[in-house]
Formats: C-alpha cells, sequence, structure tokens
C-alpha cells in the first residue's frame, strides 16, 4: 500500500497547499509531521536565537489549529523535537514510505535540507526508496512562470514588478477535499510535550495590546483576518492612504505572520483581492496591497538568486557597508532606549509584541544603520528573533536595502527621524504609550 511522509514547515494550511495535495492523491495512508528544531533555540553568532517568544507562541497555535483541523478529518498531525535527519530516517525505517513530500521554499537552509533529506532517503543505506516530492505554493508565481530566469532576475524592485505585471500571472490556489483525506498511519505518540520552554512564559501583551490582540495563529484564523479586512471592514479600500500607521489593527492588512507561517499563501490573498474588486471595484488601495505582495516576492525570488549573500555583511552588491558593532549602543537600540523617542516606542513596541509596522521597521534599521553607526547584521538578527512574522528573505532582504548594500539603486536611505514623527506621530500618542512600557 502506497504510504506517505509529509513535512509541514512554512505552509501550516490545508488549502492552497500544492506539495501536500500532490503527495495525498497517491498514498492510501500518509504520516503527517512538523518539526521543531533545537538549532532554533540555540544563540547565534549575533547573540540572538533564530526563534524568540512571540513567533514560538504563534507557530504552535498554528499547529494547533493544524491538528484540529485535521483531526475533525480523520488525521493527524505529529509534531517532533529534534534533528530533521534524524527524525525522518527513523520514521522511514518504521513505515518504509513509498512517497515523501515538503513544500518549496526559496530559503537557503530550506533548499540544502531539502537536498540533504533526498539524498539520505536515496541513499545506499536505505532499503526501499521512496519517491521525494516537491512542488511550491509558498510564492504568487512559480519558478517557470516568471518571465526571466532567475539567474537573469532584475537586482531593483521596479523592473521586476513592470515584468511581472506585464508577462506573468499569479498561480490559482487549489483546493483540497478533506473528504478524501488518507488515513493515518497507525503510529506511537510524537513528543510535543518535549518542546523546549523558551524565555519564560508566553507574552501576555500580545492579548491586550491593540497591534496585536488578533494575531493569533492558524489557517482558520488567517481567514478570517482576510475576510475581516476585505469584504468585513472594507479597510482594504482605503490601504494606501492608511498604510503608514504606527499603531491600531485597521491600518494594514496584518496578514505577514500568517503568510509567513503559511497559514494563508499569497496566491489566496491575490484570489481574494481579485473577488473583493469584483464587488467594490478596483483602485489605487486595492492595487496597494497586491503590490506590496509583489514586494514579498521579488525578496523570495532574489534569495533563491543570491542563496548565502541575501544574509552575508556585503550584501547582494558585494559592497562593503559603513558601521560596526558596539555592544553597548545595540542593546541600547535593542531595548528602546536611544536619544530618539519614536525609535524607543517602536522597539518596545516589537519587545512587547512582536510586531512593528512597516514604516516603524524603515525607521529603526535606518536609525540602527545611519545614526548609530552599527553594523545592519545585528538589527536583522534581532528582528529575526523578534518578529512574529519572520521571513527569512523579507527580513534580510529589507534591511539589506537599508543598509545599502541590497537591491537598492539609491543606495543609503537615511530618514530625518525628526521630521518622521512630526508626520506620522504629530500628537505623541504613540510616543507616548510605550513610553510607559519598561525598556528591559
Ligand atoms: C527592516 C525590515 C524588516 C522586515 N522584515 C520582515 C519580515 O521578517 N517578514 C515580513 O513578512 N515582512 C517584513 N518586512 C516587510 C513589512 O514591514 C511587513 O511585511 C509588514 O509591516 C507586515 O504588516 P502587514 O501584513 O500589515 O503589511 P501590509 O502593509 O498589509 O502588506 C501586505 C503584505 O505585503 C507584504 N509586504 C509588505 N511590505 C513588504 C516589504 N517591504 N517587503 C516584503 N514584503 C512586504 C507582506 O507579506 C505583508 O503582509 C520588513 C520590513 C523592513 C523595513
Amino acid at each position: 500500500m502506497n504510504t506517505g511522509l509529509y513535512w509541514f514547515e512554512h505552509d501550516l494550511r490545508l488549502q492552497d497547499n500544492q506539495a501536500l495535495s500532490q503527495l495525498l492523491q497517491e498514498v492510501k495512508q500518509a504520516h503527517l509531521i512538523y518539526i521543531f528544531q533545537p538549532k532554533w533555540f540555540v544563540v547565534n553568532d549575533f547573540g540572538h536565537c533564530a526563534m524568540g517568544q512571540h513567533r514560538y507562541r504563534f507557530l504552535r497555535e498554528s499547529l494547533h489549529d493544524l491538528q484540529q483541523q485535521l483531526n475533525s478529518n480523520g488525521q493527524q498531525l505529529h509534531i517532533y523535537y529534534g534533528e530533521p535527519d534524524t527524525i525522518i530516517m527513523k520514521l522511514h525505517e518504521q513505515y518504509e514510505f513509498t512517497h515523501v513530500a515538503k513544500h518549496f521554499h526559496t530559503g537557503v537552509y530550506e533548499c540544502n535540507q531539502f537536498e540533504r533529506m533526498s539524498q539520505l532517503l536515496q541513499s545506499d543505506k536505505v532499503n526501499s526508496k521512496p519517491q521525494v516530492m516537491t512542488a511550491n505554493s509558498y510564492t504568487l508565481f512559480n519558478e517557470n512562470d516568471l518571465p526571466m530566469s532567475v539567474a537573469n532576475l532584475p537586482d531593483v524592485f521596479s523592473p521586476f514588478r513592470r515584468k511581472v505585471e506585464k508577462d506573468a500571472k499569479p498561480q490559482a490556489p487549489i483546493k483540497l477535499d478533506l473528504n478524501y483525506l488518507p488515513a493515518p498511519c497507525e503510529s506511537e505518540p510524537s513528543i510535543a510535550n518535549d518542546l523546549p520552554k523558551i524565555l519564560g512564559s508566553d507574552p501576555i501583551l500580545a492579548k491586550h495590546n491593540k497591534t496585536v490582540q488578533q494575531l493569533i495563529g492558524g489557517e482558520t484564523q488567517a481567514r478570517a483576518q482576510m475576510q475581516y479586512y476585505t469584504f468585513g471592514t472594507q479597510g482594504l479600500s482605503t490601504y494606501k492612504e492608511t498604510r503608514n500607521g504606527l499603531e491600531g489593527w485597521d491600518f494594514s492588512s496584518k496578514l505577514s505572520p500568517w503568510l509567513a507561517a503559511g497559514c494563508i499563501s499569497a496566491r489566496q490573498v491575490a484570489e481574494w483581492i481579485n473577488e473583493y474588486e469584483g464587488t467594490y471595484g478596483a483602485n489605487d488601495s486595492t492595487y496597494w496591497l497586491f503590490f506590496e505582495l509583489l514586494w514579498r516576492e521579488f525578496y523570495q525570488w532574489q534569495q533563491y538568486k543570491y542563496g548565502h549573500h541575501m544574509y552575508q555583511h556585503k550584501g547582494i552588491q558585494q559592497h562593503t557597508p559603513t558601521g560596526g558593532h558596539q555592544p553597548d549602543m545595540f542593546v541600547r537600540w535593542c531595548n528602546g532606549s536611544t536619544d530618539y523617542p519614536i525609535i524607543n516606542a517602536c522597539m518596545r513596541q516589537l519587545k512587547h509584541t512582536g510586531f512593528m509596522s512597516n514604516r516603524g521597521r524603515q525607521l529603526v534599521a535606518s536609525c540602527l544603520v545611519h545614526e548609530l553607526g552599527l553594523n545592519w547584521q545585528y538589527g536583522a538578527a534581532y528582528f529575526e528573533q523578534m518578529l512574529i512574522d519572520f521571513d527569512p528573505a523579507s527580513n534580510w532582504g529589507n534591511w539589506q536595502y537599508l543598509a545599502g548594500v541590497g537591491s537598492d539603486p539609491r543606495g543609503l536611505r537615511r530618514f530625518n527621524l525628526a521630521k518622521q514623527t512630526q508626520t506620522y506621530d504629530p500628537d505623541g500618542e504613540f510616543i507616548a504609550y510605550w513610553s510607559s512600557y519598561t525598556s528591559l
């Protein structure tokens, strides 16, 4: 009997999940897994972990939602903690899978991981070699849909955008019929209870702060948010005017955490925008949300093109940036105790909630690079740990851009913080709100 293994990673959803759907069509029994990896919890060269408490909470909620959806359709999700190679080989020994699948992701680490798993499963050590499958639904377009090869991808956003808008169409989302899921493999319980308890208890502010109160992980909540922002409040119709806000639930879509965890796909969002435009009409704002998805798309394929350069000090331009590491100053930036009130408010918001607006992210990155003269990689690594919506391409790509080593044709971006404060927090409400929160 055909038996499959599916490894969820940045695709914590059942609908519009190409790799999962393809596997499920091939098998009569399936073992569905998620792996928390020990290295996510280890302090890296920049003094941070890849996984911080806010994203950890969001991920566990997303897995819970996935588990519930699967359970109510006769399937199960098994959550493991350990090295993927070891876990997968052990499971293969136990079940002798005929098919193994994982979704495609443009990250260096993700590509290497998939490559290693494929090699291990095809190696001489393995008696019954499974068919190893992958498919993409993390990006709007498949690699073959792009109107240029990845090697010829423009290094600047505008030509990329113009070309894909003219010559490419996002893939339509695909549907999975939950009535016909393959049966679960008989198995011992997984070891979710052994997950590390990091950084003390879960953040309580997430439940109370007005910007993040509804950032609850899972596919169910992702669709609810999409519905809320479009047909619910019709916030989408004014997105272009409101998107530079600093605090509040409605100024932007807030879809990033769900997109990063894969609780919703960019293709589903694009389809939703189209449907909304069909009902309420298209305008600059409805277009602008798609425009921002194209930024996300651009960074994903840049990451695929440039690999490790995406995370290196000299960036994709291989140009030495200004700035060095000064531990004391860097800690002040992290804790929101610099000489710049707007930066302090943004950094405290990040620390306490795991979220920061796009405007805030631009300001704090500009401050780190230009006002404080620090090494941008430390800022990017801190964001990686803290952001609830961390996505490797969007994070490191945006940081490079602001540090002048990435995909910005104009070179360094330096924001005038006094002017920005005047424009985006004219009454000082945002600064006042966060000044009451401790900086540590
Ligand atoms: C220094 C820096 C670091 C960043 N790190 C991340 C990150 O780790 N993860 C992440 O998802 N976004 C990142 N962004 C992009 C952006 O700030 C967030 O996507 C956005 O603030 C999320 O809020 P939203 O979903 O309400 O966005 P909206 O304004 O509603 O935009 C809709 C979606 O478009 C995409 N998007 C919007 N702006 C950008 C952008 N500049 N680059 C790439 N995609 C974009 C996101 O998927 C977002 O959810 C970063 C930006 C900067 C300047």
